[in-house]
């Protein structure tokens, strides 16, 4: 069994200000690697924290998050890849699993840092060698409830909704993904050149 994260103490600063100490390290960086936490349906947003400086200081702008993937391409399939991708998503953090190991069902997730203030990008186009353009989606996992599901953002509640949807590029994002990407497809289809005899039938 896991031994029980120790939290020494918990200050309220303000109404929704908190401060969390931890007995060591470890424990606080367990806390941080397994963000967003949520308090009954709300978003818990953790930031590092030291004694020098005042809770007032700190910026609530940005929360992360884990990312899975809709619509990838056979060619899609490397960490570099996943890391343009998910840049349409917000600040690229981590890739998981982070080596070229040969891929099972579960396939990639990303970590990205979203900004609070925009709508939750809900993926992007990208291209691909023989498909031309295609989608690929995001899924955020532990997606606060107390959040709009229609204009995907975290400022109020579904049913609270009087945003107006999102506009294309805030949804899409749409990054200079292009130049990059092609690189990339091309880096990855050359180093798999031996194995890949799915796309040299065609
Ligand atoms: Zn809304």
């Amino acid at each position: 069994m896991e031994p029980k994260t120790e939290v020494t103490y918990i200050v309220v600063t303000q109404g929704n200000l908190f401060i969390i100490s931890f007995e060591n390290e470890i424990d606080k960086n367990k806390i941080l690697k397994n963000e967003p936490w949520q308090i009954m349906g709300y978003l818990l947003v953790l930031k590092k924290f030291s004694l020098h400086l005042s809770p007032q200081q700190i910026a609530f702008d940005t929360a992360l998050f884990w990312i899975t993937f809709t619509g990838l391409q056979l060619e899609h399939q490397s960490p570099e890849v996943i890391k343009l991708l998910a840049a349409a998503a917000g600040t690229f953090r981590e890739v998981d699993p982070a080596e070229n190991a040969p891929r099972m069902a579960a396939g990639y997730r990303a970590r990205v840092e979203v900004d609070l203030h925009k709508p939750l990008s809900q993926g992007t186009m990208t291209e691909t060698l023989y498909k031309g353009p295609t989608w690929v989606g995001f899924e955020y996992s532990s997606v606060p409830f107390h959040s709009c599901k229609k204009c995907f953002r975290f400022t109020h509640d579904t049913a609270m909704c009087n945003e107006a949807p999102p506009t294309v590029t805030e949804l899409l994002r749409i990054t200079t993904i292009g130049g990059k990407f092609q690189q990339q497809i091309h880096l990855s289809g050359k180093r798999n050149h031996s194995t890949s005899t799915q796309r040299d039938n065609k």
